[in-house]
């Protein structure tokens, strides 16, 4: 066991849960933290199993020393930072793997937080996926450096000798992740991916409750070997005086109440050192029902809200807290929910026929509860609620669990209540509420004060995009379902790898996911000024105006590894003729005026016939490809094409090749032959040295 100081100073934290001493021989979970075990000696709280009641483990961090954790990750785990992102990208991908082939550890944990295994399926396979997502975006999109050039040459000079250049690299510091109870494994692994691939080892702290799931899942990833020693630590307990020990380099993520967020957020020490952090908190999500719903709407938007209250037994952050449906579809809606909450068995999710488990533990249980009663002031209960007396638990002993009813509550008169866009009952809740006109709606949805999803459920033929307007300032991400897309959407409730997750005000303010965007959080962008010689040492890849190299050996002849970043082919030059310009019209179909109707181009833009723009791009190849066998093995695409000036009959034209950047290609298979992508840049330009079309190339090169 690790020798730890136990002079720290915790941070408020305040539980009912806390014993003061073991009282048992329950399982302690350890934090895992400087390469070693860490197990408290005191101040544990005890877990217990959402269906049975029974205490199964007891969670504490007390003596832990967190300036060593601090000092472990920027020591050792900074070694993240010299990877590129690819060989980051591949220890993801192995990583996931290795997690997918003990998912059913995972699952078996799963069922002491009460869900069913479908609700389970959401957090183990929904978290590896998040991992497998990002590990091929960035070898998809990202260069394998360890920074990133994030834009092109930006001249600031009148002859080129002087620009600048966006580069992001690692934040030379470690992020925080502080996750909420209900989601123990994707609510981590959705933090750590963007991070890891980032450059920037983390410090995990769970919720206490469904600890035990992460500890499972980081003690295997840690087991794996695939990331550096230090690249990932795990905290079970409290925080202690860990924020103290950051710096200006780290983050903070949170999700959880927006309470806790809030004060977490005010630490002095995060502000002293302008440390982001940010949040992911309660959010009162809103689905809408328009105006003109057809019947087939109607039953889309109570399947949605339906399927929202009852997964994960509504304990999602995404979940639909408020229905919006115009006031005379109001008894049908409620009619049609409850007819399908109805039919809801709620129970142990072992046993057979149950659909929805039970809520995390029986404080949740108490919380949902008082929530609901701060809802119904302003609304009427018409379904479920702990109030209901022929609410049936399928569980050998009901009254053990942390069981909760589907509610549904009906609130006549939205514009002058506040609890029901303000609380966010964590649970199988949903309150219904009518709606007159658009601008009502707007007014009504903007009082939830900012959230992370809304979902607007259509007649397919309907326009909403006046809707979208109004809502969208107010959430991270709007899902728009109809009877088109039904079957394939993803639904409201799903958080994706490639869309941000966040919402503004109430929501938290935070941002997460978003594709790429997640991974610049833990980056710092820098405007690097300088010479463009200076820009492609710096970054790389050949900047315009910097050195090139000519050789008398054919680029194309060269293989991936001889080939040098700003070697340079200029080509012979062709003179292009009428006789072209017909050729290509009959060979392409494109008889396009400007390029065969003397008298309609005369009147043109042009004043005269002109090239086809994909003839110059083709008789560019003409120009510069080396037609014989030899290491490139296909032209793999082209980026950034523009025409600039246009070609005439008579024109004369060159082209430039310039190696820009090599990027070595991942192998899928041992059998692969050893390759990578080459970008060039091309420039055609005409007799005057005008540049007439300039573009990116990308061709796949053997290795050595
Ligand atoms: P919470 O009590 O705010 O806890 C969230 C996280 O913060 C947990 O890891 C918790 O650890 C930690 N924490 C609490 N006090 C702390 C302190 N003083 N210093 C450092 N860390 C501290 O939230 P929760 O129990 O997980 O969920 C409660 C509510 O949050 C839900 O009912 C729901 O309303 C909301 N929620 C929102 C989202 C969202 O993304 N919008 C997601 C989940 C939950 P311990 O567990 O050890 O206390």
């Amino acid at each position: 066991m690790l020798e730890l100081d136990a002079g720290s100073n915790p941070t408020e934290h305040t539980t009912d849960d806390t014993v003061s001493t073991p009282t048992s021989q329950l399982k302690k979970l350890s934090s895992l933290v400087c390469g070693q075990s860490f197990i408290a000696q005191q101040d544990f709280r005890m877990v217990h199993h959402a269906i049975t009641g029974d205490a199964i483990y007891q969670v504490s961090s007390q003596g832990i020393d967190n300036k060593a954790i601090v000092e472990f990750a920027k020591s050792k785990g900074s070694a993240i930072a010299q990877m590129t992102f690819h060989e980051r990208a591949h220890a993801l991908k192995q990583v996931a793997q290795y997690l997918l082939e003990r998912k059913e550890n995972y699952y078996e944990l799963a069922k002491a937080t009460g869900c069913t295994r479908k609700d389970a399926w959401i957090d183990i396979e929904g978290g590896i996926g998040t991992l497998f997502a990002y590990s091929s975006l960035v070898r998809r999109e990202l260069s394998d450096e360890t920074a990133w050039v994030e834009d092109a040459w930006i001249p600031l000079s009148k002859h080129g000798s002087f620009g600048a250049k966006h580069i992001l690299t690692p934040k030379a510091g470690v992020a925080v992740h502080i996750d909420a109870f209900n989601f123990p494994i994707w609510g981590m692994l959705e933090k750590i991916a963007p991070t890891l691939l980032a450059g920037v080892p983390c410090i995990v702290k769970p919720a206490t409750e469904g600890a035990e799931m992460t500890h499972a899942v980081v003690a295997d990833i840690l087991a794996s070997g695939f990331l550096p020693e230090g690249a990932l630590q795990l905290i079970c307990g409290q925080t202690y005086d860990l924020f103290e020990h950051l710096n200006a380099q780290d983050t903070v993520t949170f999700t959880g109440s927006a309470a806790t967020g809030q004060k977490l957020r005010a630490h002095p020490h995060l502000n002293q050192y302008s440390i982001p952090f940010s949040m992911e908190a309660d959010s009162v999500n809103s689905a809408i029902l328009t105006q003109h719903a057809n019947d087939e709407t109607i039953d889309l938007f109570v399947r949605e809200v339906f399927r929202e209250m009852t997964t994960k037994a509504g304990q999602k952050c995404t979940a639909i807290r408020r229905a919006f449906v115009p006031e005379n579809l109001l008894d049908t809606v409620q009619s049609r929910l409850i007819a399908k909450l109805q039919k809801v068995v709620v129970g142990n999710p072992e046993l057979e026929n149950v659909t929805m488990g039970a809520l995390a533990s029986i404080q949740q249980k108490h919380d949902v509860a008082k929530k609901v009663e701060q809802l119904s002031q302003d609304a009427d209960i018409v379904f479920g609620s702990h109030l209901r007396q022929d609410f049936n638990i399928v569980a050998e002993h009901p009254e053990k669990g942390a069981f909760y009813p589907p509610t549904v509550l009906v609130c006549k008169s939205p514009n002058t209540a506040q609890a029901i866009h303000q609380v966010e009952a964590f649970g199988p809740v949903v309150t219904l509420m009518p709606y007159s006109d658009l601008t009502e709606l707007a007014q009504l949805v903007a009082k939830g004060e900012g959230s992370l999803v809304a979902s607007v459920v259509r007649n397919t033929d309907e326009n909403v995009e006046h809707i979208i307007a109004k809502i969208a300032p107010w959430h991270g991400r709007v899902h728009v379902l109809d009877a088109e897309n039904a079957k394939e959407s993803t639904g409201h409730g799903s958080p994706l790898p490639l869309l941000v997750h966040g919402g503004p005000g109430r929501a938290g303010g935070g941002e997460e996911l978003g594709g790429l965007r997640a991974v610049k959080h833990y980056m710092q962008r820098t405007a690097i000024q300088g010479s463009p010689n200076a820009m492609t040492q710096i970054g790389h890849s050949w900047t315009i105006g910097s050195e090139v190299f000519e050789d008398r050996v054919h680029p194309f002849k060269k293989s991936f590894d001889e080939l040098r970043v700003g070697e340079r082919l200029l080509t012979a030059r062709r003179t292009v003729t009428e006789a072209d310009i017909v050729n290509f019209a009959c060979l392409s179909g494109d008889h396009f005026y400007a390029h065969m109707d003397k008298i309609a181009a005369a009147d043109s833009l042009f004043g005269d016939r002109v090239a086809h723009g994909y003839f110059i791009v083709s008789a560019a190849a003409g120009l510069f490809v080396d037609a014989a066998p030899g290491p490139v093995i296909a032209n793999y695409g082209m980026d950034n094409l523009r025409f600039v000036e246009p070609v005439k009959i008579g024109d004369t034209i060159q082209v430039e090749l310039t190696c820009k950047q090599k990027t070595p290609k991942p192998l899928r298979d041992p059998e692969q032959k050893p390759h990578g992508v080459v970008v060039w840049d091309i420039k055609v330009k005409n007799q005057r040295n005008e540049l007439v079309a300039t573009y990116d190339i990308l061709t796949l090169v053997n290795r050595d």
